[in-house]
């Protein structure tokens, strides 16, 4: 039997630490799963790397794939497009491996859909002024997308009930704690082939 690997998916709203936590769990040195690397229309913010932190293309670029049938899930998120490229999520599942997206909301719902074998996990902040701080202590965002932000998580962290499993991000290290946890014990079910 040739095990197909497993799609762990990790969403919430932006700003409760989603990207901070990926990083955390996979600098961990036990954890083997494949990062997908996400495509957006986003200009890169100070550090960001083309084909690291997200595949950066213009929007015609991404429409063009949109229209090619090429994303596993696409959202429109403040102004920009962020989505999941298809292929990779497909070979590397079919090679076994297990694959971990980390992506907003609208686009978690549009896995969930497709791939209902998925794991899906919310990060939630402790409390909304937590998220507030976090988005204002980035500093990379001004007032107004801030709000935006927020409003938008107010909205999201409602969402909660159609997923799996809920991470309190409290502290990054207890998020990575419990993330691994779920996938441990995701991998012993019973009727996982
Ligand atoms: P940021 O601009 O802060 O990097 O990301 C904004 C939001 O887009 C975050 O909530 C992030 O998780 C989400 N995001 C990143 N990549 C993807 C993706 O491939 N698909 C979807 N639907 N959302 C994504």
């Amino acid at each position: 039997m040739s095990e197909r690997g497993m799609l762990i998916v990790l969403s919430g709203p932006s700003g409760v630490g989603k990207g901070t936590v990926r990083k955390a769990l996979f600098n961990e040195p036990d954890v083997d799963f494949k990062y997908s690397i996400s495509m957006t229309t986003r200009k890169p913010r100070k550090g960001e790397v083309n084909g690291v932190d997200y595949y950066f293309v213009s929007k015609d670029q991404f429409e063009e794939n949109i229209k090619n049938g090429e994303m596993l899930e696409y959202a429109k998120y403040v102004d920009n497009y962020y989505g999941t490229p298809l292929q990779y999520v497909n070979e590397t599942l079919d090679s076994g491996r297990d694959v971990f997206l980390e992506i907003e909301v609208n686009g978690a719902m549009q896995v969930r859909a497709n791939c209902p074998d998925g794991v899906f996990i919310f990060l939630t902040p402790p409390d909304i002024d937590s998220l507030r701080n976090r988005l204002v202590g980035r500093g990379t965002d001004d007032i107004e997308v801030i709000n935006k932000r927020i409003e938008k998580a107010s909205k999201e962290i409602r969402m909660m009930q159609n997923y799996d499993y809920a991470v309190v991000n409290d502290k990054v290290s207890n998020a990575v704690d419990r993330i691994k946890t779920i996938v441990k014990s995701e991998r012993l079910k019973v009727n996982r082939v």
